[in-house]
């Protein structure tokens, strides 16, 4: 069974690849310019190797704990994984994050900043970064206030050294996600900034059409987390 279940994750990824190469090309876009990230967590051990063995290298986890106890395994098997953090870093996580992931979509707040840049710094390993927004500025969930944004990505830049290479958003769940998707290319234009993570299952497609260069998502690849 775990060989069926490598199979479905495989045709699963096939099915996503498609639609993301179809909704590039509807907005005019090269499908090379929009990255897949395969997000992995609560997923079965052998729906993630299915992905791995057709050829996926490019995975986002939210947890460093979890990702801790599956990918350094896998990392030794296929060198070439690339791993992007996508929940929230506290601090006393981050030696551990740096270690593990290739890329941190979540800094948001100047102790943060602080943390990594330090980190980096000890570990002679400086990871490209991401800023999350919180676009909806709902108190419960992480991110960069969007009046806080381009103060903050100043700091990050001049104040810790950070290679910001992009934005991040989760739009309210309540709301249409096309606004706030608009909401983060225009604020990643102003600041100069080329890197989009925004899109998921359920609104990846429009996020494409708004300027998504790496979609996260999980269970339109994976099927439902159990
Ligand atoms: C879980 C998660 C996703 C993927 O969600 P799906 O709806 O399963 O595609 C994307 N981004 C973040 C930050 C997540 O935590």
């Amino acid at each position: 069974m775990d060989s069926l279940e490598q199979s479905a994750a495989a045709a699963r990824l096939a099915a996503v690849t498609g639609r993301i190469g179809a909704a590039a090309k509807a907005a005019g876009r090269d499908a090379a310019s929009v990255r897949l990230v395969a997000v992995s967590k609560l997923q079965p051990e052998a729906r993630v190797s299915g992905a791995l063995e057709a050829g996926h290298r490019l995975f986002g986890e939210n947890r460093v704990q979890e990702a801790e106890a599956r990918w350094p395994a896998f990392k030794e098997r296929y060198p070439d994984i690339r791993l992007h953090l996508i929940g929230g870093l506290q601090t006393n996580k981050v030696r551990a994050a740096v270690q593990l992931f290739d890329v941190i979509e979540t800094v948001d707040r100047p102790r943060l900043a602080a943390a990594l840049a330090r980190e980096f710094e000890r570990a002679g390993r400086a990871l490209p970064c991401f800023v999350q927004v919180n676009t909806g500025d709902e108190p419960q969930k992480s991110g960069v206030s969007p009046a806080r944004l381009d103060g903050f990505l100043d700091e990050c830049r001049t104040v810790y050294g950070l290679e910001v290479v992009g934005l991040m958003c989760i739009p309210p769940a309540e709301d249409p996600p096309g606004p706030h998707f608009a909401f983060l290319r225009e604020a990643a234009r102003r600041n100069g900034l080329e890197g989009l993570s925004m899109g998921m299952s359920a609104d990846f497609e429009t996020a494409i059409r708004f300027g998504a260069t790496h979609v996260r998502v999980g269970s339109a690849v994976f099927g439902a987390r159990g």
